[in-house]
Protein backbone atom coordinates (compact mmCIF):
# COMPACT_ATOMS: atom_id res chain seq x y z
CA UNK A 1 0.00 0.00 0.00
CA UNK A 2 1.35 3.68 -0.65
CA UNK A 3 1.71 5.53 2.33
CA UNK A 4 2.16 9.81 2.96
CA UNK A 5 4.08 11.30 5.42
CA UNK A 6 3.27 13.84 7.85
CA UNK A 7 5.09 17.29 8.07
CA UNK A 8 6.75 17.74 11.33
CA UNK A 9 7.20 15.62 14.04
CA UNK A 10 11.05 14.44 15.38
CA UNK A 11 12.74 11.04 16.26
CA UNK A 12 13.56 11.00 19.86
CA UNK A 13 15.88 7.88 21.24
CA UNK A 14 13.67 4.87 21.15
CA UNK A 15 15.21 3.05 24.49
CA UNK A 16 12.81 -0.43 24.03
CA UNK A 17 14.47 -1.59 26.57
CA UNK A 18 11.68 -4.39 27.18
CA UNK A 19 11.01 -5.06 24.07
CA UNK A 20 12.23 -8.76 24.42
CA UNK A 21 10.41 -9.44 27.40
CA UNK A 22 7.44 -11.41 27.54
CA UNK A 23 4.36 -10.35 29.74
CA UNK A 24 4.62 -11.11 33.15
CA UNK A 25 1.68 -11.46 35.26
CA UNK A 26 1.95 -9.79 38.40
CA UNK A 27 0.58 -11.20 41.50
CA UNK A 28 -2.70 -9.36 43.15
CA UNK A 29 -2.18 -6.83 45.56
CA UNK A 30 -3.78 -6.72 49.16
CA UNK A 31 -5.61 -3.58 48.74
CA UNK A 32 -6.49 -2.05 45.35
CA UNK A 33 -7.97 1.18 44.86
CA UNK A 34 -10.09 2.14 42.18
CA UNK A 35 -10.70 5.69 41.09
CA UNK A 36 -14.28 6.36 39.61
CA UNK A 37 -12.64 8.20 36.98
CA UNK A 38 -10.47 6.35 34.91
CA UNK A 39 -11.81 7.87 31.87
CA UNK A 40 -13.05 11.16 29.73
CA UNK A 41 -16.22 12.51 30.92
CA UNK A 42 -18.73 11.96 33.67
CA UNK A 43 -17.47 10.02 37.03
CA UNK A 44 -18.64 6.48 37.54
CA UNK A 45 -20.69 6.25 40.64
CA UNK A 46 -20.09 4.14 43.36
CA UNK A 47 -22.89 1.08 43.77
CA UNK A 48 -20.96 -0.54 47.07
CA UNK A 49 -20.78 0.34 50.50
CA UNK A 50 -18.17 0.16 53.28
CA UNK A 51 -17.97 -3.77 54.60
CA UNK A 52 -19.71 -5.32 50.75
CA UNK A 53 -17.80 -8.09 49.74
CA UNK A 54 -17.06 -8.21 46.14
CA UNK A 55 -16.20 -10.28 43.19
CA UNK A 56 -13.53 -10.11 40.96
CA UNK A 57 -14.92 -8.73 37.87
CA UNK A 58 -18.16 -7.30 39.53
CA UNK A 59 -19.44 -3.73 38.94
CA UNK A 60 -18.62 -1.03 41.75
CA UNK A 61 -19.39 1.94 40.15
CA UNK A 62 -21.82 2.36 37.59
CA UNK A 63 -21.90 4.95 34.37
CA UNK A 64 -22.20 8.55 35.74
CA UNK A 65 -24.09 9.39 32.44
CA UNK A 66 -23.67 8.89 28.55
CA UNK A 67 -19.89 9.88 28.36
CA UNK A 68 -19.00 7.51 31.16
CA UNK A 69 -18.16 3.51 31.91
CA UNK A 70 -18.42 1.58 34.80
CA UNK A 71 -15.95 0.36 37.07
CA UNK A 72 -14.83 -3.29 37.85
CA UNK A 73 -13.22 -4.92 40.48
CA UNK A 74 -9.97 -6.65 39.77
CA UNK A 75 -10.23 -8.76 42.96
CA UNK A 76 -12.55 -10.14 45.65
CA UNK A 77 -12.81 -9.06 48.87
CA UNK A 78 -14.21 -6.36 50.78
CA UNK A 79 -14.70 -2.69 49.83
CA UNK A 80 -12.95 -0.92 53.18
CA UNK A 81 -12.94 2.50 52.33
CA UNK A 82 -14.17 4.86 49.57
CA UNK A 83 -13.10 8.61 49.67
CA UNK A 84 -10.69 11.06 48.41
CA UNK A 85 -7.35 9.20 47.35
CA UNK A 86 -4.18 10.29 45.47
CA UNK A 87 -4.53 9.89 41.08
CA UNK A 88 -2.21 9.18 38.50
CA UNK A 89 -3.41 12.37 36.67
CA UNK A 90 -3.11 14.53 39.56
CA UNK A 91 -4.49 15.53 42.81
CA UNK A 92 -7.26 13.26 44.76
CA UNK A 93 -10.43 11.89 43.62
CA UNK A 94 -13.03 9.73 44.80
CA UNK A 95 -12.00 5.60 44.98
CA UNK A 96 -13.30 2.33 46.43
CA UNK A 97 -11.01 0.71 47.69
CA UNK A 98 -11.11 -3.25 48.29
CA UNK A 99 -9.06 -5.72 50.62
CA UNK A 100 -7.77 -9.01 48.86
CA UNK A 101 -9.59 -11.65 50.73
CA UNK A 102 -6.85 -14.17 48.83
CA UNK A 103 -9.91 -16.39 46.99
CA UNK A 104 -9.89 -14.59 43.68
CA UNK A 105 -13.46 -15.56 43.23
CA UNK A 106 -14.70 -14.04 40.06
CA UNK A 107 -18.79 -13.52 38.79
CA UNK A 108 -19.97 -15.81 35.90
CA UNK A 109 -19.15 -14.13 31.95
CA UNK A 110 -21.77 -14.89 29.47
CA UNK A 111 -19.83 -15.46 26.49
CA UNK A 112 -21.85 -14.51 22.54
CA UNK A 113 -20.86 -15.15 19.32
CA UNK A 114 -20.19 -11.66 18.17
CA UNK A 115 -21.32 -12.35 14.40
CA UNK A 116 -25.01 -12.57 15.97
CA UNK A 117 -24.88 -9.30 17.49
CA UNK A 118 -26.04 -6.22 15.68
CA UNK A 119 -24.31 -2.84 16.29
CA UNK A 120 -26.54 -1.69 19.46
CA UNK A 121 -25.56 -5.32 21.15
CA UNK A 122 -22.27 -5.11 20.43
CA UNK A 123 -21.97 -1.52 22.02
CA UNK A 124 -23.97 -2.58 24.76
CA UNK A 125 -21.44 -5.20 25.58
CA UNK A 126 -18.89 -2.68 25.28
CA UNK A 127 -20.30 -0.34 28.00
CA UNK A 128 -20.46 -3.38 30.41
CA UNK A 129 -17.28 -4.40 29.95
CA UNK A 130 -16.09 -0.67 30.93
CA UNK A 131 -14.22 -0.30 27.92
CA UNK A 132 -12.28 2.81 26.98
CA UNK A 133 -9.27 4.10 25.08
CA UNK A 134 -6.41 2.08 26.55
CA UNK A 135 -3.78 4.49 24.22
CA UNK A 136 -4.46 7.14 26.59
CA UNK A 137 -6.88 9.09 25.93
CA UNK A 138 -9.72 6.32 27.64
CA UNK A 139 -12.39 7.77 25.84
CA UNK A 140 -15.21 5.42 25.98
CA UNK A 141 -15.59 3.24 23.23
CA UNK A 142 -19.45 2.99 23.11
CA UNK A 143 -19.54 6.59 22.09
CA UNK A 144 -16.53 6.33 19.59
CA UNK A 145 -18.30 3.85 18.19
CA UNK A 146 -21.50 6.38 17.86
CA UNK A 147 -20.93 8.63 15.26
CA UNK A 148 -23.76 11.25 14.50
CA UNK A 149 -25.86 9.90 11.45
CA UNK A 150 -24.56 11.71 9.15
CA UNK A 151 -20.64 11.25 9.83
CA UNK A 152 -20.36 8.27 7.33
CA UNK A 153 -17.95 5.75 8.77
CA UNK A 154 -15.72 3.79 5.94
CA UNK A 155 -12.55 3.05 7.85
CA UNK A 156 -10.84 1.53 10.94
CA UNK A 157 -7.27 2.32 11.43
CA UNK A 158 -6.10 0.34 14.62
CA UNK A 159 -3.10 2.12 16.56
CA UNK A 160 -0.04 -0.16 16.92
CA UNK A 161 2.41 2.35 16.30
CA UNK A 162 3.69 2.92 20.33
CA UNK A 163 5.95 5.59 19.13
CA UNK A 164 6.86 6.90 22.59
CA UNK A 165 10.02 5.89 23.72
CA UNK A 166 10.59 3.12 26.48
CA UNK A 167 6.75 2.02 25.85
CA UNK A 168 6.46 -1.45 24.65
CA UNK A 169 2.99 -3.02 25.77
CA UNK A 170 1.33 -3.08 22.91
CA UNK A 171 4.23 -4.65 20.75
CA UNK A 172 4.08 -7.28 23.76
CA UNK A 173 0.62 -7.95 23.01
CA UNK A 174 1.20 -7.60 19.24
CA UNK A 175 3.13 -10.42 19.71
CA UNK A 176 1.62 -12.59 21.58
CA UNK A 177 -2.02 -12.16 21.49
CA UNK A 178 -2.46 -10.31 17.73
CA UNK A 179 -5.67 -12.76 17.55
CA UNK A 180 -7.56 -10.88 20.17
CA UNK A 181 -7.01 -7.62 18.81
CA UNK A 182 -7.99 -8.35 15.14
CA UNK A 183 -11.07 -10.50 16.85
CA UNK A 184 -11.68 -6.72 18.38
CA UNK A 185 -11.05 -5.02 15.02
CA UNK A 186 -13.51 -6.78 13.06
CA UNK A 187 -15.86 -6.46 16.27
CA UNK A 188 -15.52 -2.61 15.94
CA UNK A 189 -15.86 -2.75 12.27
CA UNK A 190 -18.95 -4.54 12.74
CA UNK A 191 -20.50 -1.92 14.99
CA UNK A 192 -19.77 0.21 12.74
CA UNK A 193 -20.51 -1.04 9.54
CA UNK A 194 -17.58 -0.86 8.07
CA UNK A 195 -15.52 -3.01 5.32
CA UNK A 196 -12.01 -1.77 5.79
CA UNK A 197 -9.61 -2.10 8.78
CA UNK A 198 -6.22 -1.15 8.86
CA UNK A 199 -3.21 -1.94 11.80
CA UNK A 200 -0.87 0.80 11.59
CA UNK A 201 2.25 -0.55 13.09
CA UNK A 202 5.91 1.52 13.43
CA UNK A 203 8.92 -0.35 11.69
CA UNK A 204 10.58 -0.90 14.81
CA UNK A 205 8.35 -3.45 15.49
CA UNK A 206 9.15 -6.23 12.46
CA UNK A 207 8.61 -9.23 14.85
CA UNK A 208 4.85 -7.81 15.49
CA UNK A 209 4.35 -6.75 11.97
CA UNK A 210 5.24 -10.01 10.47
CA UNK A 211 3.02 -11.76 13.27
CA UNK A 212 0.15 -9.91 12.35
CA UNK A 213 0.15 -9.97 8.85
CA UNK A 214 0.37 -14.18 9.19
CA UNK A 215 -2.64 -13.85 11.31
CA UNK A 216 -4.36 -11.06 8.88
CA UNK A 217 -3.80 -13.18 5.54
CA UNK A 218 -7.77 -15.21 7.15
CA UNK A 219 -9.39 -11.49 6.73
CA UNK A 220 -9.27 -9.95 3.14
CA UNK A 221 -10.58 -6.95 4.66
CA UNK A 222 -7.86 -6.22 7.10
CA UNK A 223 -4.46 -5.11 5.67
CA UNK A 224 -1.24 -4.68 8.16
CA UNK A 225 1.41 -1.76 7.23
CA UNK A 226 4.77 -1.37 8.82
CA UNK A 227 5.12 2.56 9.35
CA UNK A 228 7.82 4.64 9.50
CA UNK A 229 9.71 5.39 13.04
CA UNK A 230 8.20 8.93 13.37
CA UNK A 231 7.00 10.33 16.18
CA UNK A 232 4.18 11.22 16.67
CA UNK A 233 2.88 8.22 14.13
CA UNK A 234 0.58 7.25 16.76
CA UNK A 235 -1.50 10.29 17.10
CA UNK A 236 -4.96 9.92 15.09
CA UNK A 237 -5.01 12.89 12.81
CA UNK A 238 -1.05 11.69 11.78
CA UNK A 239 -1.90 7.94 11.53
CA UNK A 240 -5.17 9.00 9.32
CA UNK A 241 -2.88 11.16 7.00
CA UNK A 242 -0.22 8.29 6.68
CA UNK A 243 -2.52 5.00 5.64
CA UNK A 244 -4.98 6.84 4.02
CA UNK A 245 -4.30 9.88 3.00
CA UNK A 246 -7.29 11.83 4.29
CA UNK A 247 -6.75 15.43 6.42
CA UNK A 248 -8.84 15.82 9.68
CA UNK A 249 -9.58 19.42 9.34
CA UNK A 250 -8.34 21.99 11.91
CA UNK A 251 -10.37 20.98 15.19
CA UNK A 252 -12.21 18.67 13.99
CA UNK A 253 -12.02 14.31 14.20
CA UNK A 254 -11.29 11.72 12.52
CA UNK A 255 -15.53 10.67 12.10
CA UNK A 256 -14.94 14.38 9.81
CA UNK A 257 -13.18 12.10 7.27
CA UNK A 258 -14.85 9.01 7.95
CA UNK A 259 -12.39 7.08 10.60
CA UNK A 260 -12.70 5.68 13.58
CA UNK A 261 -8.97 5.13 14.74
CA UNK A 262 -8.53 2.56 18.12
CA UNK A 263 -5.64 1.31 20.35
CA UNK A 264 -4.86 -2.08 19.54
CA UNK A 265 -5.10 -2.67 23.19
CA UNK A 266 -8.47 -1.17 22.96
CA UNK A 267 -9.54 -3.79 19.91
CA UNK A 268 -8.46 -6.37 22.30
CA UNK A 269 -10.32 -5.41 25.28
CA UNK A 270 -13.28 -4.89 23.19
CA UNK A 271 -13.27 -8.69 22.10
CA UNK A 272 -13.25 -9.61 25.76
CA UNK A 273 -16.21 -7.37 26.61
CA UNK A 274 -18.25 -8.51 23.34
CA UNK A 275 -16.85 -11.98 22.68
CA UNK A 276 -16.26 -13.26 26.12
CA UNK A 277 -18.09 -10.94 28.27
CA UNK A 278 -15.16 -10.00 30.73
CA UNK A 279 -14.84 -6.67 31.57
CA UNK A 280 -11.41 -4.68 31.94
CA UNK A 281 -9.90 -5.65 34.89
CA UNK A 282 -5.80 -5.92 33.89
CA UNK A 283 -3.58 -4.21 31.74
CA UNK A 284 -0.16 -4.71 30.72
CA UNK A 285 2.16 -1.90 31.78
CA UNK A 286 5.66 -1.30 30.90
CA UNK A 287 8.03 -0.68 33.60
CA UNK A 288 11.44 0.79 32.91
CA UNK A 289 13.41 3.96 32.97
CA UNK A 290 16.92 4.33 33.40
CA UNK A 291 16.53 4.49 37.43
CA UNK A 292 14.18 1.08 37.64
CA UNK A 293 16.49 -1.54 38.61
CA UNK A 294 14.66 -4.80 36.91
CA UNK A 295 12.79 -3.17 33.35
CA UNK A 296 9.72 -5.48 32.50
CA UNK A 297 6.35 -5.58 31.08
CA UNK A 298 3.74 -6.74 33.00
CA UNK A 299 0.53 -7.66 33.29
CA UNK A 300 -1.50 -5.80 36.58
CA UNK A 301 -4.47 -6.41 38.34
CA UNK A 302 -6.14 -2.60 37.83
CA UNK A 303 -5.80 -0.66 41.50
CA UNK A 304 -2.69 -1.92 42.34
CA UNK A 305 -0.45 0.83 43.63
CA UNK A 306 2.56 2.02 41.41
CA UNK A 307 5.22 1.27 44.39
CA UNK A 308 3.89 -2.91 44.55
CA UNK A 309 4.49 -2.53 40.90
CA UNK A 310 7.66 -1.31 41.00
CA UNK A 311 9.04 -3.42 44.24
CA UNK A 312 7.93 -6.25 41.63
CA UNK A 313 10.32 -4.38 39.38
CA UNK A 314 13.45 -4.87 41.65
CA UNK A 315 12.42 -1.20 43.13
CA UNK A 316 14.09 2.43 42.02
CA UNK A 317 17.38 3.37 42.06
CA UNK A 318 19.05 5.19 44.75
CA UNK A 319 19.08 8.68 42.32
CA UNK A 320 15.54 8.47 41.44
CA UNK A 321 14.79 12.02 40.93
CA UNK A 322 11.31 11.48 38.86
CA UNK A 323 8.97 8.71 37.77
CA UNK A 324 6.29 9.46 35.41
CA UNK A 325 3.10 7.62 34.55
CA UNK A 326 2.81 6.79 30.33
CA UNK A 327 5.68 7.61 28.13
CA UNK A 328 8.16 10.29 28.48
CA UNK A 329 6.67 12.55 25.59
CA UNK A 330 2.53 12.90 27.01
CA UNK A 331 3.54 11.01 30.58
CA UNK A 332 2.16 12.72 33.72
CA UNK A 333 4.93 12.98 36.86
CA UNK A 334 3.53 11.59 39.91
CA UNK A 335 3.86 13.25 43.21
CA UNK A 336 3.55 9.70 44.87
CA UNK A 337 3.87 6.26 44.27
CA UNK A 338 0.91 5.88 46.10
CA UNK A 339 -1.11 6.03 43.38
CA UNK A 340 -3.06 3.26 41.48
CA UNK A 341 -2.99 1.59 37.87
CA UNK A 342 -6.08 2.47 35.78
CA UNK A 343 -6.94 1.95 32.64
CA UNK A 344 -4.97 5.09 31.03
CA UNK A 345 -1.14 3.08 32.83
CA UNK A 346 0.46 2.15 29.69
CA UNK A 347 3.77 2.69 31.77
CA UNK A 348 5.83 3.67 34.86
CA UNK A 349 8.85 5.25 34.29
CA UNK A 350 11.46 6.43 36.63
CA UNK A 351 13.95 8.93 35.37
CA UNK A 352 17.45 9.72 37.56
CA UNK A 353 18.37 12.76 38.88
CA UNK A 354 21.03 13.35 35.74
CA UNK A 355 18.25 12.92 33.25
CA UNK A 356 16.38 15.50 34.79
CA UNK A 357 19.08 18.06 35.23
CA UNK A 358 19.56 18.00 31.55
CA UNK A 359 16.37 18.79 30.52
CA UNK A 360 16.58 21.64 33.09
CA UNK A 361 14.62 24.63 31.12
CA UNK A 362 16.62 27.53 29.71
CA UNK A 363 15.28 30.87 28.32
CA UNK A 364 14.06 30.56 24.59
CA UNK A 365 17.16 31.66 21.79
CA UNK A 366 14.24 32.01 19.09
CA UNK A 367 15.56 29.05 17.35
CA UNK A 368 12.30 28.06 15.83
CA UNK A 369 12.80 24.37 16.25
CA UNK A 370 9.44 23.45 18.19
CA UNK A 371 7.99 25.57 15.00
CA UNK A 372 9.65 22.66 12.43
CA UNK A 373 8.66 19.70 14.82
CA UNK A 374 5.39 20.62 15.13
CA UNK A 375 3.14 17.98 13.14
CA UNK A 376 0.09 20.12 13.06
CA UNK A 377 1.66 23.30 11.90
CA UNK A 378 1.32 25.64 15.14
CA UNK A 379 3.81 28.05 16.58
CA UNK A 380 4.64 26.54 20.15
CA UNK A 381 7.11 29.52 20.82
CA UNK A 382 4.45 32.39 20.27
CA UNK A 383 1.47 29.85 21.47
CA UNK A 384 3.53 30.22 25.11
CA UNK A 385 3.97 33.74 24.90
CA UNK A 386 0.22 34.37 24.33
CA UNK A 387 -0.55 31.58 27.28
CA UNK A 388 1.94 33.83 29.05
CA UNK A 389 0.05 37.08 28.44
CA UNK A 390 -3.46 35.52 29.54
CA UNK A 391 -4.15 36.53 25.76
CA UNK A 392 -6.83 33.68 25.05
CA UNK A 393 -7.90 35.90 21.85
CA UNK A 394 -4.53 35.43 20.35
CA UNK A 395 -4.03 31.46 21.37
CA UNK A 396 -7.14 31.05 19.58
CA UNK A 397 -6.09 32.95 16.73
CA UNK A 398 -2.70 30.97 16.33
CA UNK A 399 -5.02 27.39 16.83
CA UNK A 400 -4.05 26.45 20.44
CA UNK A 401 -6.75 24.03 20.31
CA UNK A 402 -5.76 22.36 17.50
CA UNK A 403 -2.67 20.78 19.69
CA UNK A 404 -2.26 17.35 19.55
CA UNK A 405 -0.42 17.76 22.91
CA UNK A 406 2.45 15.50 21.20
CA UNK A 407 5.16 16.96 23.07
CA UNK A 408 7.29 17.37 19.90
CA UNK A 409 8.15 20.91 20.90
CA UNK A 410 9.30 20.34 24.16
CA UNK A 411 11.77 17.53 23.36
CA UNK A 412 12.92 19.45 20.27
CA UNK A 413 13.47 22.73 22.19
CA UNK A 414 17.29 23.45 23.16
CA UNK A 415 16.17 25.58 26.22
CA UNK A 416 14.15 22.55 27.16
CA UNK A 417 11.13 25.04 27.76
CA UNK A 418 7.92 23.18 29.57
CA UNK A 419 5.85 24.13 26.66
CA UNK A 420 3.72 21.20 26.65
CA UNK A 421 2.25 22.16 29.62
CA UNK A 422 1.86 25.33 29.54
CA UNK A 423 0.15 24.41 26.17
CA UNK A 424 -2.07 22.05 28.26
CA UNK A 425 -3.06 24.99 30.09
CA UNK A 426 -3.49 27.69 27.57
CA UNK A 427 -6.02 25.12 25.52
CA UNK A 428 -7.97 24.84 28.31
CA UNK A 429 -7.98 28.25 29.55
CA UNK A 430 -8.70 28.94 25.76
CA UNK A 431 -11.58 26.55 25.43
CA UNK A 432 -13.41 27.82 28.25
CA UNK A 433 -12.94 31.55 26.80
CA UNK A 434 -14.33 30.34 23.45
CA UNK A 435 -16.94 29.09 25.33
CA UNK A 436 -17.80 31.78 27.61
CA UNK A 437 -17.88 34.35 24.02
CA UNK A 438 -20.11 32.06 22.19
CA UNK A 439 -22.93 32.14 24.90
CA UNK A 440 -22.50 35.91 25.38
CA UNK A 441 -23.06 36.33 21.46
CA UNK A 442 -26.05 33.67 21.70
CA UNK A 443 -27.53 34.98 24.60
CA UNK A 444 -27.17 38.60 22.78
CA UNK A 445 -28.72 36.98 19.59
CA UNK A 446 -31.94 35.69 21.38
CA UNK A 447 -31.91 38.89 23.43
CA UNK A 448 -32.05 40.85 19.98
CA UNK A 449 -34.52 38.55 18.47
CA UNK A 450 -37.58 39.34 21.67
CA UNK A 451 -37.01 43.25 20.68
S1 LIG B 1 2.23 22.62 19.74
FE1 LIG B 1 1.02 20.81 20.33
S2 LIG B 1 0.84 19.62 18.44
FE2 LIG B 1 2.51 21.09 18.13
S3 LIG B 1 4.37 19.98 18.72
FE3 LIG B 1 3.66 21.08 20.53
S4 LIG B 1 2.39 19.61 21.63
FE4 LIG B 1 2.63 18.79 19.53
S1 LIG C 1 12.51 25.49 20.38
FE1 LIG C 1 12.53 26.40 22.46
S2 LIG C 1 14.17 27.91 22.36
FE2 LIG C 1 13.64 27.41 20.23
S3 LIG C 1 12.03 28.91 19.65
FE3 LIG C 1 10.97 27.12 20.42
S4 LIG C 1 10.63 27.62 22.59
FE4 LIG C 1 12.26 28.98 21.89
Amino acid sequence: MKLTAFKGGIHPAENKITAGMPVEQMTAPKMAVFPVSQHLGAPAKPVVKIGDRVLRGQIIAEPGGFVSVPIHSSISGEVVAIGDFPHPLGLTMTAIVVENDGLDEEIGYEEMDPSGLDADAIKKRILAGGVVGLGGATFPTHVKLSPPKEKKIDTVILNGAECEPFLTADHRLMLEQGDRILSGLLIIMRALGVERGFVGIENNKPDAIASLQDLAKKHKNIEVAGLKVHYPQGAEKQLIKTLVNREVPPGGLPMDVGCVVQNVGTAAAVYDAVALGKPIMDRIVTVSGPAMKNPKNVLVRLGTPFFEVIEYCGGLSEDTAKVIMGGPMMGIAQYTLNVPVIKSTSGILAFTKRDVDENAPRACIRCGKCVNACPMGLMPNELVKAIDNKDWELAEKLNVLSCIECGSCSFSCIGRRPIIQLLKYGKAETAKFKRNREEAEKSKAEQAGKN
